[in-house]
């Protein structure tokens, strides 16, 4: 069990004018494999747990704006040697509520559009959304691949180059 679990459905919009100055903070933790939403490979690191964090305000003109910031380590697949690498994901958005992708349009372009259905959203499908957006494309060990052979690389300019320790074993044979 999370001590810190968030409500599973929120209503953005009464949030927002809840207290439109000050803002309404809304924090804690869900557990990845709560994310119906994300792919299998990533529900199944059971104990991955994204830490949220929310803020329902209304901005000068008066719109409701949510500031949130989520951050989670994750175990992704390096796409250069294929090995599980530790990535910190983490990611900062700003989006304001709508009822229809009409009033989304309407939008100022600072904010994305957040859809909800009858004033209600489901946090979780929301949060998978954003942890979507925020992943890498093709994550990758950085700087290099511990396990990594890097005869790959090396055989662009490696090998065949006169000054090669392979060309000097080639001619001792
Ligand atoms: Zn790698």
């Amino acid at each position: 069990m999370l001590l810190n679990e968030l409500p599973k459905y929120i209503q953005p919009v009464k949030l927002c004018r809840t207290a439109p100055l000050k803002g309404t903070q809304l924090s804690g933790d869900i557990s990845l494999c709560n994310l119906n939403d994300l792919s299998q490979e990533l529900k199944s690191q059971k104990n991955a747990v994204v830490s949220v964090s929310l803020n329902f305000s209304t901005d000068g003109e008066g719109i409701c704006c949510i500031k949130g910031d989520l951050a989670v380590n994750l175990s992704l697949i390096c796409q250069r040697c294929l090995q599980p690498m530790d990535y910190f994901l983490e990611s900062s958005f700003q989006v304001s509520p709508v009822a229809s992708d009409q009033e989304a349009q309407h939008l100022p372009s600072r904010y994305e559009p957040l859809l909800t259905h009858d004033g209600e959203i489901s946090l979780a499908e929301w949060i998978a959304e954003e942890i979507h957006l925020a992943l890498p494309l093709a994550p990758r060990h950085e700087p290099s691949c511990v396990s990594y052979d890097t005869k790959d690389e090396g055989d662009e300019s490696g090998s065949n180059s006169p000054g090669s320790p392979f060309a000097k074993l080639a001619d001792l044979k």
